[in-house]
């Protein structure tokens, strides 16, 4: 199977995003560029994810074009294909329809966290509504990501998550969405109280210095 070591990454990260309950239907979609190649593989559009194979995880270029697997890459693709393009830094994306990152969005303030592991990925900053898999939101995501956003809400739809690799990809989501929920729950309880901006600058400090060892 060619490019066979980035199709079983995104198959292992969907599968691990549809058990957590990330991901319902075939809604959300994952994608990991490969480090060589100039090549990203994409999960596929409208196919169950339960039951795939490696194989089925399509293949396209960096501008989005289809060039191998048997089912055409997500319609998200343009999302995917626009944030590796304008971020080097970045190897892996992922792109959920979370209940919790869904309803905060409404918000429209950027999300605030509640725990240290959660302060790793702010600013998460707020995407206004545009049709799903247009170039438009594509470029609305790669301006509000910014040029170190690891996560941003996109209103009335989901969230999109990057990171340097897929570990660091899938822990933005999973660490975005608790955020999500940790901050809905703490204001219908009316005692929202988020981390300081201190705390999280100190936090983001020490994650800085940490991987700069
Ligand atoms: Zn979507």
């Amino acid at each position: 199977m060619k490019y066979e070591n980035i199709r079983k990454q995104v198959l292992e990260a969907i599968l691990q995003a549809v058990d957590l309950g990330l991901i319902n239907g075939t809604s959300g979609n994952i994608a990991l560029r490969d480090d060589t190649d100039d090549v990203v593989a994409i999960t596929p559009s409208g196919i169950p994810y339960t039951h795939m194979t490696a194989d089925q995880i399509a293949i396209v270029d960096m501008n989005g074009k289809w060039i191998d697997g048997p089912f055409k890459p997500s319609s998200e693709v343009p999302m995917h294909t626009a944030v590796l393009r304008s971020r080097p830094d970045v190897k892996a994306t992922v792109h959920t329809h979370g209940m919790f990152a869904t309803i905060m969005a409404m918000l429209d303030e950027p999300l605030q966290p509640t725990t240290p592991p959660q302060a790793e990925f702010v600013p998460v900053r707020i995407v206004p509504f545009t049709m799903p898999g247009s170039d438009e939101v594509a470029q609305r995501v790669v301006e509000t990501l910014g040029a170190d956003g690891r996560a941003v809400l996109i209103k009335n739809h989901g969230m999109f998550c990057c990171g340097k690799d897929m570990k660091a990809a899938m822990s933005a989501t999973i660490y975005t969405e608790e955020m999500a929920q940790t901050a809905y729950y703490a204001k219908l309880l009316g005692k929202f109280q988020p981390m300081s901006e201190e705390a999280v600058a100190a936090m983001k400090a020490l994650i800085a210095a940490d991987q700069a060892v």
